[in-house]
């Protein structure tokens, strides 16, 4: 057991599980081991913590099927000195992966519109000595302009079209993973760059995906 985090062999099965399934960053791997994702499930779905597939947080969302998370971690590419932006803060379970890739000097920044799930991911995070993020209630689609540029954008809902703000906010070299598409069964997973000489963005789609359809703003899904 992880003294710090509560990490124990569930997390262990959990890696090997991602291993297996083609994750290979051993920094993402790392992560994942060191965060109990039981403490991100609620109360009713306990007994199923460690199933490998999304699971229900109430108010209508999931907490991301673990090799999800990993693959969207590992496209992100952290170092550790980027600026990062999610979006989507569900249960917090992401957002406690990407604070272990990052120094605590870091800040990350997480932006949820369900407040009810914001207070409870952000109650979990303090708990489990996550200190060094920040939290913002509403619409993600808009980013989080007084913070940008981001090296780092991840979004965990799907929009229907590429936020324009989300893309404005991306530093040169910066990398943005997010769902995209018109509907759950027909979303595509898309890593854009912004080149860091030209400034030019370029997309390559990583695989097909369902995520629940990003809310609010313009080119949201309502
Ligand atoms: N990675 C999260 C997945 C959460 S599901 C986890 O592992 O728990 C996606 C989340 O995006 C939901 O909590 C949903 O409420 C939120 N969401 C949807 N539209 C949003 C928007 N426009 N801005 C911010 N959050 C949004």
């Amino acid at each position: 057991m992880d003294p710090r985090t509560g990490a124990n062999g569930a997390e262990g099965l959990l890696v090997r599980r991602l291993i297996e399934q083609g994750i290979r960053d051993p920094r993402v791997l790392a992560a994942f081991a060191r965060v109990p994702r039981r403490f991100f499930v609620p109360e009713e779905a306990q007994g199923e913590s460690e199933a490998d597939r999304p699971l229900d947080i109430g108010h209508g969302q999931t907490i991301s099927q673990p090799f999800i998370v990993a693959a969207m971690t590992e496209a992100l590419q952290l170092q550790g000195r980027e600026r990062v932006l999610e979006v989507g803060t569900g249960s917090g379970y992401q957002t406690a992966i990407l604070a272990e890739l990052l120094p605590l000097s870091t800040t990350i920044r997480t932006a949820e519109i369900v407040p009810e799930l914001a207070w409870r991911a952000q109650r979990v995070l303090r708990e489990l000595g996550y200190d060094n993020v920040e939290f913002r209630i509403g619409d993600g689609a808009l980013g989080w302009p007084e913070a940008a540029p981001y090296e780092a954008i991840l979004v965990a809902a799907a929009p229907a079209v590429v936020p324009p703000a989300l893309l404005e906010q991306l530093a040169p070299g910066g990398r943005l993973v997010i769902p995209v598409g018109p509907s759950s069964d027909n979303q595509e997973l898309q890593l854009w760059r912004r080149d860091p000489e030209t400034g030019a963005l370029n997309r390559r789609v990583l695989m097909h995906v369902r995520f629940v359809p990003l809310t609010g703003g313009p080119t949201g899904l309502h």
